[in-house]
Order: structure tokens, then sequence, then C-alpha cells
């Protein structure tokens, strides 16, 4: 063999070697991407981080997670809570991850994870107000909800009350502060977020709650695989402590 031709096949078997570690390095395909619906103005759950811009809550870093663990990047699909089952089942969006709770009409349409957060309907009014002090209080009364939720098919049972339907809970709540409600009926834990950030200078919490509601994440009846593989990386998350850390970062406590 020539010294040239020594050369050409070293170089060769170099080559080849790069190509071959090159391929381990980097999965064959890029990353793939899933999309998760989410109506992204319902703290901690799910918002936008003021500075960043960001989408960030606890939904968002539990879709994270969950991804991590199935080999997605997660992308947040931002729209209207009444908008999110419709882009489901038109395949917009892969997974709807929105403290959308467990009901047996949405079961209708979608399948939904196990459950990973317990959640229940509460009432916020004006400080000074006395006269409401539990859900039967409500009767007569002008009712701020956000569309499309559990709150305002509640609010609509009530005898006698008006009730209004807004985009996002924040519109509820300045409805309540601009004096054309009476009162918010809203999820808990958001109502509570609320007000521990500013909103208990103007509101309270009524102690009354209503039903007791368990979140789950929505998947297409189409698509059962992807729903397995989430409740999977959902029970593996509880078992290993990511899903404690995340739920402690945003509730600054353990889960019940
Ligand atoms: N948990 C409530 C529901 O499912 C509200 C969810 C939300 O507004 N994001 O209707």
């Amino acid at each position: 063999m020539s010294k040239k031709l020594i050369t050409l096949t070293m170089l060769a078997l170099f080559l080849l070697t790069l190509a071959i570690s090159g391929c381990g390095q980097q999965p064959s395909q890029s990353a793939k991407v899933l999309k998760v619906g989410a109506e992204t103005t319902f703290p901690p759950f799910e918002f936008q981080d003021d500075k960043t811009k960001d989408y960030v809550g606890f939904d968002v870093d539990l879709m994270k997670a969950i991804g991590k663990q199935l080999g997605y990047e997660v992308e947040i699909v931002s729209m209207g809570f009444d908008g999110l089952i419709p882009a489901l089942e038109s395949g917009q969006i892969d997974v709807i991850a929105s403290g959308m709770s467990i009901t047996p009409e949405r079961q209708q349409k979608v399948t939904f994870s196990d459950p990973y957060y317990k959640s229940g309907l509460s009432i916020v009014v004006k400080k000074a107000d006395t006269a409401i002090n539990s859900f039967k209080d409500l009767e007569g009364k002008r009712l701020a909800t956000q569309i499309g939720t559990t709150s305002a098919e509640e609010a609509k049972k009530i005898p006698n009350a008006t009730v209004r339907e807004f985009n996002s809970p924040s519109e509820a709540f300045l409805e309540l502060q601009a004096g054309g409600a009476d009162a918010v009926i809203n999820d808990l834990p958001v109502n509570q977020y609320y007000l521990a950030q500013g909103g208990n200078k103007e509101a309270k919490l009524i102690g009354d709650i209503l039903n007791s509601e368990e979140y789950g994440l929505a998947i297409s009846k189409k698509n059962n695989e992807l729903t397995q593989k989430i409740n999977t990386a959902l029970a593996e998350l509880k078992k290993n402590g990511e899903y404690g850390k995340i739920y402690e970062k945003w509730f600054g406590k353990k889960p019940e």
C-alpha cells in the first residue's frame, strides 16, 4: 500500500468515526414538539411573566416536566378557555393544561389524564361587604365569572342572579372593583393567589367552598397512546419527587 493510500484510508476512517459519533450525540430527528393549549391569565397555574413574557405557572412547569420525561419540547399555545376543547378536537393542539376541571360533560368530548390537582369554587366580594357570606347569599346578586368554566355553570344555577361571563378572571375581578358586580365566582387557588398578590386591599374571600373539583390534562379521544404516556410520566413525577417540588414552588406547601 502506498503511503498516500494509507493516509487516505486513515482519513476516511477518521471521518467515518466522526460521522458515527456525531449521530450518537444528536437525535436522529429534531426534538418532537408537544403543543399545549392554555388560557394564560389563570395564575398561579398559567400566566405570562411580566418581565420575560414567558408563560409560567404550575401547569407550565408540570407540562415541561412531563415533556422532558417523554422526550418532547413543550410549546404553549395561548387561547380563550372556551376555545380549548374545539382546538383539541381539530388537532390544533395536542394537550390542554389549563386548570381544567374533570367534568362528565367534558369527558364526552375529551379524555382526561389522571387528576393532578384538587380544587373547588369560591367567592370573592368587596372587603366592606357583609351581606354575602355563603353561596346561598348569592341569590338575586350580580355575578362575574369566566366564560366556559365550571364557575359560570354554577353561577347560572343560582336563582335570580345576573351572570356576566368574562374572558379572564382578571376582568371579572375588575368588574367587582368597579362596582359592576357583587361577587366573583372562580377557582379557589386562583382567588387565593389574586388576593395574596394585592387584591386583598379591596376584596376578600368567603370561606364557603363549593364542589370539590379535580384538574386533569385533556387529550384527544383519538390519541390514547399520548394519554397513556402522560399518565405514566405523571405517576413517575409523583414518585420521584419532581411533582412535589413543582407544587411547593407555586403553592408554598407540600401536596395534600
Ligand atoms: N377549573 C375551572 C374549569 O375547568 C376553571 C378553569 C380556568 O378558568 N382555566 O372550568
